[in-house]
This record gives C-alpha cells, sequence and structure tokens, in this order.
C-alpha cells in the first residue's frame, strides 16, 4: 500500500508537531486546521497547507484527523468537511482525537460502507511526546488494519497497541485519562499540602518521586511552576492538554461509566472539579492547573 502522501487535519497543541514528525519522516504532508495560523507555521516547516478538508484528502493515500471532540469528528468526516465524500478511493483513515466510543464505531462503519479502511487511534504521552515522536497510540480495528497504520504511527510514536476492534482504542483512552485526572488532582493535593505545611515543592516531588506516591503527574508532568522546566505549569499552564478537553475526556468516561453501570467515584469527584475549574476561567488552560484551582479553593 503506497503511504507516501499524507494528509492532516487539525493542526492545534498535538496535531501540529504530529504532522511536523510525518513531514521530517519523509512523508508529503497535505494539511488543513482552521486555524490559517497553524497552516502557515506547518507550511513553513515543509509540509503543503491547503484551504479545505476536501483538499487536502484528495490526492492522500492515509488520512489522519487530530480534532478535539466528537462533533468535530462527525462535522469533518460525515457533515460540511466531506472527507468521506472526498478522499482517494482506498484510503487509510486514522483518526487519532479522543472522542466516544459509539461515534468512533458510527464514523468507521460509515468509512468502512464507502470502501475505506479506518481505524481510531487515539493517543498518550502529551504535547512533550508529540513534539519528541514518542507518543502512545491505542488502536482500535481489525488486526490487518492495526498492522498497516503502524508503520505511519511508528513515526510520531513509540508504543503502539492494538487495543480491538473499532473504538476499542477509545474505550482504553478515557480508562487511561480517568485515571490521569484522578492522579493529576491526588498530585496537587498532595503538593499543595506540602507547600501548606512549608516544605520546597521541588525537594517534595524529588521524594514522592521515589516513594509509594510516584506516577506520571508528579515525575514527567508537575503541576508546580518552577519545580520543572518544559512543562506547562512552567509556562503559565500555556500550550498542554486544555482544561476542557479533560472534562470532555471526563464526561466521555462516566458516559461509559452509567451505560455499564459501572461505579467510578473518584472519576465523577474528578469530573466535577474540572468543570468547576473550567467555569471559573481555565478552559484554555494545561489540565495540570488543577493546582492552581485547589490554593484558591
Ligand atoms: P487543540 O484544541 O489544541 O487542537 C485542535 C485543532 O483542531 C485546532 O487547531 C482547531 O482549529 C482544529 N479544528 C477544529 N475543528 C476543525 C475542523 N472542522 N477542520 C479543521 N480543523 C479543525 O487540541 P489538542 O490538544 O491538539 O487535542 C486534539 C485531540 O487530542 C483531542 O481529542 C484531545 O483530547 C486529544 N489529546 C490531547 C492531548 C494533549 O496533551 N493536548 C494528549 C492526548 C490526546
Amino acid at each position: 500500500m503506497a503511504t507516501e502522501n499524507i494528509a492532516f487535519i487539525g493542526l492545534g497543541n498535538m496535531g501540529k508537531p504530529m504532522a511536523l514528525n510525518l513531514v521530517k519522516g519523509g512523508k508529503k504532508v497535505t494539511a488543513y486546521d482552521l486555524n490559517a495560523q497553524a497552516v502557515k507555521e506547518l507550511e513553513a516547516a515543509g509540509g503543503k497547507g491547503v484551504k479545505s478538508v476536501s483538499e487536502a484528502v484528495a490526492q492522500a493515500d492515509v488520512v489522519v484527523t487530530m480534532l478535539p471532540s466528537s462533533p468535530h469528528v462527525q462535522e469533518v468526516y460525515l457533515g460540511g468537511g466531506k472527507l468521506l465524500a472526498s478522499a482517494k478511493k482506498g484510503a487509510l483513515l486514522i483518526d487519532s482525537s479522543t472522542i466516544a466510543p459509539d461515534v468512533a464505531k458510527q464514523v468507521a462503519k460509515e468509512a468502512q460502507a464507502k470502501g475505506f479502511d479506518m481505524v481510531d487511534a487515539p493517543v498518550s504521552g502529551g504535547v512533550g511526546g508529540a513534539q519528541a515522536g514518542t507518543l502512545t497510540f491505542i488502536v482500535g480495528g481489525s488486526e490487518a488494519l492495526f498492522e498497516k497504520a503502524k508503520p505511519i504511527l511508528s513515526l510520531m510514536g513509540k508504543n503502539i497497541f492494538h487495543a480491538g476492534a473499532n473504538g476499542a482504542g477509545q474505550v482504553a483512552k478515557i480508562c487511561n485519562n480517568m485515571l490521569l485526572a484522578i492522579h493529576m488532582i491526588g498530585t496537587s493535593e498532595a503538593i499543595n499540602l506540602g507547600l501548606a505545611n512549608g516544605m520546597d515543592p521541588k525537594k517534595l516531588s524529588e521524594i514522592i518521586s521515589k516513594s509509594s506516591g510516584r506516577n506520571w503527574s508528579v515525575e514527567t508532568y508537575n503541576p508546580c511552576p518552577g519545580v520543572m522546566e518544559n512543562v506547562p505549569s512552567s509556562r503559565g499552564y500555556e500550550g498542554g492538554f486544555a482544561v476542557e478537553l479533560m472534562a470532555k475526556d471526563l464526561g466521555l468516561a462516566i458516559e461509559a461509566a452509567l451505560s455499564t453501570k459501572t461505579a467510578t467515584p473518584l472519576g465523577g469527584l474528578a469530573t466535577s472539579l474540572y468543570r468547576m475549574h473550567a467555569e471559573q476561567g481555565a478552559s484554555r488552560l494545561d489540565f495540570s492547573s488543577i493546582l492552581r484551582f485547589l490554593k484558591k479553593a
């Protein structure tokens, strides 16, 4: 299967560095985003920018989408974006957005009915992982399609997992992100307690990182400004994983819990905390800013 020409739709915090890694991997990348500035930046780095989804996908062997949420994916694939109506026959479609598993299944079904191969391939690893090309991809689709998508995903990520059939990538991803929200809040709560009791947050984070409270939020994505370089907390919580997107993912986890009558008490509490934080004006800040919310509480 030819994979030379790749269309990339959605050049946000994650999509832009992912598309850049495809350019670095020798692919011809044609990209579109509603935000013209993001398209210009990709062009400056060697990609080709166009003015619509249809134009981006027309000659592409592979299409990658990295959009905020379910309605955006439905709009691009099935609605005004006309992706399914414009893509080249036989193209492989990869949606890396985090969306509802049912929507992932519905879009894949419609894509298959039109003769396309499609997988859901949401990611973990944050903007740092997207820039470094070390993302984890969690793929939903047949084993054969997983093998087909793997060489492309390997240009943007390090760990590529096959979760199961279409939609399974999204199920695994929302379970992961519910846990991420919970340990980010727990980490912030612990650091805030240390701060209130005179502890140096850097020293405290070092201690926790080598003790039983160890986790990704404290070790790799510390929420306290000044503890770590190159993380959103040390640049005013800008340019990471938005609070509104975390609240969206928690909403997906709660929907999945309700539909299967599964108890997720901490997931429920995390959802409320992130919703309250978003409503107080933090929706575009990075989700580690929950420490700021707790400090004010
Ligand atoms: P973002 O909001 O920074 O970027 C989304 C981009 O999609 C924007 O540039 C926007 O203009 C574009 N877009 C929206 N509608 C469009 C349309 N109709 N046509 C073309 N472009 C359109 O979001 P992000 O942080 O890059 O996240 C993207 C997805 O990845 C989300 O589903 C998110 O949950 C998931 N995710 C994000 C992170 C992270 O750390 N930021 C980590 C893992 C997964």
